[in-house]
């Protein structure tokens, strides 16, 4: 099987791999990025993004990754649709093995891959994913129309994606572990002003039923209280995992819940690997910042080969 060589290699095509390709295409860097999906990442799971600077109006998710995209290709980004299962960081040349057996090897890498929905893990979710569970709004929503359906969690993504889920579904009913919602206040007021948002507080689902859909959610009050709600979909909207299947977590020091620790330049524990994005070890996670940080890894990635001849 084939090994190709780059000088710098990027993993991972969200908005953090995106501009790194931006920034290392304009540099005249000989390199690849790598994505194993649509480019854009977890940007396109997001129905509507009012915060990223320079959209005045907003813009739809889907669209800001097109824009991203076709700006990194203006400057002609070199990019490969595959998928990363193995990387070896041992050596001054990192070798990354690729599913279809090709592998290729660089002198810097750029770690951009990102992070997932994190699930419930109650009875029902595996079986009824897809039937009724589901992760993303953006995607699933017009399957609702006029019908009740339940969001779990208290950040942004699941008080902005009920909003959304507003426009299709009848009823529906965000369901929090606590008292007090994550999301950003001005987010928490749109919710609290939208007559077909209720909020059920202090509980968590234990169960999801249902035969060949969602019917039902079985729920524990802190208190010790169990009920039961009738629901034709859930969506689980707790937070995100990281995408580390393909990393070698100890020699990257990774954290606890498995995410990349940084410098403030993006430099990991290994020379010449830099993270950025959300794979990255940190509080915020914002398509801005990944952005930045993907901009930031690139001159960090330049440093390190400047200073290696
Ligand atoms: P998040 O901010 O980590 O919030 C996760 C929510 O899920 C929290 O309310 C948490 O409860 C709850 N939760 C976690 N595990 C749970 C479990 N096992 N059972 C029940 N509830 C659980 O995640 P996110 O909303 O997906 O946001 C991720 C990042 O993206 C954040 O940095 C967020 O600010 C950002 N984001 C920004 C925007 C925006 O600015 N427009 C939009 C979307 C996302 P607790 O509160 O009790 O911990």
């Amino acid at each position: 099987m084939a090994t190709t060589h780059h000088t710098l290699i990027i993993v991972g095509g969200g908005p953090a791999g995106l501009t790194a390709g931006l920034y290392a295409a304009r540099a005249r860097m000989d390199h690849l990025l790598v994505e194993k999906g649509a480019e854009g990442g977890q940007v396109l799971l997001t129905d509507w993004i009012d915060n990223y600077p320079g959209f005045p109006e907003g813009i739809s998710g889907f669209e800001l990754a097109e824009k991203m995209t076709a700006q990194a290709k203006r400057f002609e980004l070199n990019s490969l649709f595959g998928n990363v299962v193995s990387m070896d960081l041992s050596s001054p040349i990192k070798r990354l093995e690729l599913e279809s057996g090709d592998s290729l090897s660089c002198d810097a890498l750029i770690i951009t891959t990102g992070a997932r929905p994190r699930g419930l893990g109650v009875p029902g979710e595996k079986e009824l994913t897809g039937k009724g569970v589901s992760y993303c709004a953006t995607c699933d929503a017009p399957f609702y129309r006029n019908l009740h359906v339940a969001v779990i969690g208290g950040g942004n993504t699941a008080v902005q994606e009920a909003a959304h889920l507003t426009k299709f579904a009848d009823k529906v009913t965000l369901i929090h572990r606590r008292d007090e919602l994550r999301a950003t206040k001005i987010v928490q007021e749109k919710a609290f002003a939208n007559t077909k948002i209720d909020f059920i507080w202090d509980t968590n689902v234990t169960a999801i039923e249902g035969k060949d859909g969602v019917e039902q959610l079985r729920l524990l009050n802190t208190n010790g209280e169990e009920s039961t709600l009738q629901v034709e979909g859930i969506f689980i909207l707790i937070g995100v995992m990281p995408n580390n299947e393909m990393l070698p977590l100890t020699d990257l020091a990774a954290d606890q819940g498995g995410f990349i620790p940084t410098d403030c330049e993006t430099r990991t524990a290994v020379p010449g690997v830099m993270a950025a994005g959300d794979i990255r070890s940190k509080e915020v996670r914002q398509v801005i910042n990944a952005a930045g940080e993907g901009a930031t890894a690139v001159l960090a990635a330049e440093n390190y080969l400047t200073n290696l001849s």
